[in-house]
């Protein structure tokens, strides 16, 4: 595996005769971004490869949000990437990525404003940059991208279509350990009481789900008997619930099979997002 630092590096090396698939990620990696990686490769073919980029990006970080304390475990994650068979692994610097003058951004102006976009203004920006940055200097075929994080996934696709990259943009199943919580790089701030606490997110949109497979359309009463659940929860503190078109991301009064329920709940400090399709 080659361990590329400089976007000059990165830029030098040029794909091989056969595809070249990335997964971006920020790192302190799990079985999600694992099960990301083995998807890239059956996507890569065997002449192709696999590039892992690890990069916390600043821009995609509130100020006062968690950029400083998040987990950047280096030797692990090269181990990991090692072990799944990643061939490049791309770890820019902060300084490689941004210039101190730097003054171009990319922003989607459409599904970034609702949800995520909405609790955390600036992110998509953040991610859309980094990503559009990521794809000049790596110039993958294809990009694979976690449905945990459907409204990135759905922007993503998005900026592809509209900027005109020729990539090819992969979903990827979300992940979950045995208790139903999503895997997630942030599940290691939680105390023992708030991991034990967690899965009820997931229950609680199993539960919305059921409720609108067994023919209940109105978003409003679905989403109360899941604020309840979660809510008996002592620990978890709402930020948003909503029921969504999958396609648009904006709010629908009635359940259709195209709707899907997201959540965002604070346990403690810690932030965790999860999302599920009503039908
Ligand atoms: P992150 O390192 O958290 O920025 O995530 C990098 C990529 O991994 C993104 O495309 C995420 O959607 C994806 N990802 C993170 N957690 C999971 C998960 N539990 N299951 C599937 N994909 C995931």
């Amino acid at each position: 595996m080659k361990i590329l630092r400089s976007a000059t590096s990165a830029t030098a090396i040029r794909p091989r005769s056969g595809r070249r698939v990335l997964v971006p990620t920020m790192g302190a990696l799990h079985r999600g971004h694992g099960d990301l990686i083995r998807i890239a490769r059956e996507a890569a073919g065997p002449d192709g490869e696999v590039v892992v980029s690890i990069f916390v990006n600043p821009l995609q970080f509130a100020p006062g949000a968690d950029y400083e304390k998040y987990p950047r475990p280096e030797q692990a994650d090269d181990e990991f990437c090692g072990n799944a068979g990643v061939d490049i692994l791309f770890r820019p610097s902060v300084e490689e990525m941004y210039r101190s003058d730097f003054s171009v951004s990319v922003e989607e102006d459409s599904l970034a404003n609702t949800l995520e976009g909405k609790s955390r203004p600036g992110h998509f920006r953040g991610v859309c940059t980094v990503v559009a940055k990521l794809f000049n200097i790596l110039a993958p075929d294809a990009a694979v991208f976690g449905e945990k994080d459907f409204q990135q996934l759905a922007i993503i696709r998005r900026m592809v279509r509209d900027l005109n990259f020729p990539i090819e943009i992969i979903g990827a199943p979300t992940v979950r350990e045995a208790d139903g919580l999503a895997c997630s790089s942030r599940n290691q701030y939680l105390s023992p009481m708030e991991r034990q606490q967690a899965p009820v997110l997931q229950r609680a949109l199993q539960e919305a789900q059921r409720l609108a497979m067994e023919g209940n359309r109105s978003t409003a009463a679905i989403l109360n008997a899941a604020r309840r659940m979660i809510e008996a929860a002592p620990l978890a503190r709402i930020d948003y619930l909503e029921i969504v078109n999958s396609e648009t991301l904006h709010p629908v009064a009635e359940a259709s099979p195209d709707s899907l329920i997201a959540v965002a709940a604070f346990f403690g400090q810690t932030r965790l997002i999860d999302n599920l399709r009503l039908s």
